[in-house]
């Protein structure tokens, strides 16, 4: 039997229109709507697609977002100098969150850019301080694609409490905070976790044992049917480009057989990521704000 598909840009949509009614009230309340500022350095094309997703996002839940473009030749100092300006809390009218697109340029410190960005208004969760505050079961502004994740298995009412959650890649931005999130007391947490990464033997053995198996790497078609327990939730966070086709890190045509459930690629954890940014924007201007 073919498996359900995880539709995650159906669910994007339903959280978008709750998120629009949520911000209306947040703008009723301050006279004024959440601000996120988006920096964008170079020319990547990607970047620039993910960006303008985003954009569009925020218009549609009523966010006030603005992109600022620099060249690839900006140096860290100069990244620094603008995020401390535009966190600027004292501003007529600040900005709540503040976005780094990644990747920045190969000379640029990406982490000293990342620790510039003021804990409460890091709508992407990768400072230190939220790094943290997840690993200690206090969540602030958690990243987004673990975020999105963790809320497609609650929508689809897929259990975590006591079953086995595996997760391939332990990058700070997706696959640490994931398992931190499954890992976590409470409802979407609960899982016994195991974290897979490049120096794993034998990923069969461990993927086999999953309830619930989540590809986060950047290898096409890395999971096939044969490494998949019959039954298990797929999720696939990766997004590769094979022949100018985006394509996941999870073989979707033969899993799908074998999976009880699987989000596919496009169409999946890609919307989500976006959707939970919006979530985190308004968040981040709640927790400034005190509302
Ligand atoms: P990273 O490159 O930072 O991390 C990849 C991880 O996969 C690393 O931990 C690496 O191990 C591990 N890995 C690499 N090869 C293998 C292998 N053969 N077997 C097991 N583990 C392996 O990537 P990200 O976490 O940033 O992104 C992962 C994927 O998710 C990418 O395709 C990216 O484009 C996509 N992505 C999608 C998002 C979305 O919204 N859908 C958002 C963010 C990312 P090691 O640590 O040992 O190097």
């Amino acid at each position: 039997m073919s498996a359900c598909i995880l539709d995650g840009k159906a669910l994007a949509a339903r959280i978008e229109v709750a998120l629009q009614e949520e911000v209306r009230l947040f703008s009723n309340t301050l006279m004024r709507s959440p601000r996120l500022a988006v920096i964008l350095v170079g020319a990547v094309a990607a970047s620039h697609s993910y960006v303008k997703a985003k954009s569009s996002a925020a218009k549609r839940v009523g966010i006030d977002s603005r992109v600022i473009e620099l060249p690839t030749e900006v140096t860290t100092a100069e990244l620094i100098r603008l995020i401390e300006s535009l966190g600027d809390s004292t501003q007529q009218i600040p900005f709540d969150g503040i976005l780094v697109q990644l990747p920045l340029p190969a000379h640029v410190d990406t982490r000293a850019v990342l620790d510039a960005v003021p804990p409460k208004k890091d709508v992407d969760g990768f400072h230190p301080e939220n790094a943290g505050l997840l690993f200690q079961g206090r969540p602030q502004l958690v990243p987004c694609t673990a975020l999105g994740v963790q809320k497609m298995i609650l929508d689809a009412g897929i259990p975590t409490a006591g079953r086995r959650a595996v997760v391939i890649g332990r990058s700070d931005i997706v696959g640490k905070p994931l398992a931190m999130l499954l890992a976590s007391r409470g409802l979407g947490g609960d899982s016994t976790v195991t974290l897979l990464h490049s120096r794993s033997p034998n990923l069969s053995a461990f993927t086999l044992q999953a309830d619930i198996l989540i590809a986060a790497v950047g290898v096409p078609g890395l999971v096939t049917a044969d490494m998949v327990q019959p039954g298990a939730a797929v999720i696939d966070v990766g997004i590769n480009r094979v022949d100018s086709q985006l394509v996941g890190d999870v073989d979707f045509i033969s899993v799908r057989e074998v999976a009880g459930w699987i989000s596919p690629v496009p169409g999946g954890v890609g919307p989500m990521t976006v959707a939970m940014l919006m979530s985190n924007t308004l968040q981040a201007a709640r927790l400034q704000s005190g509302i």
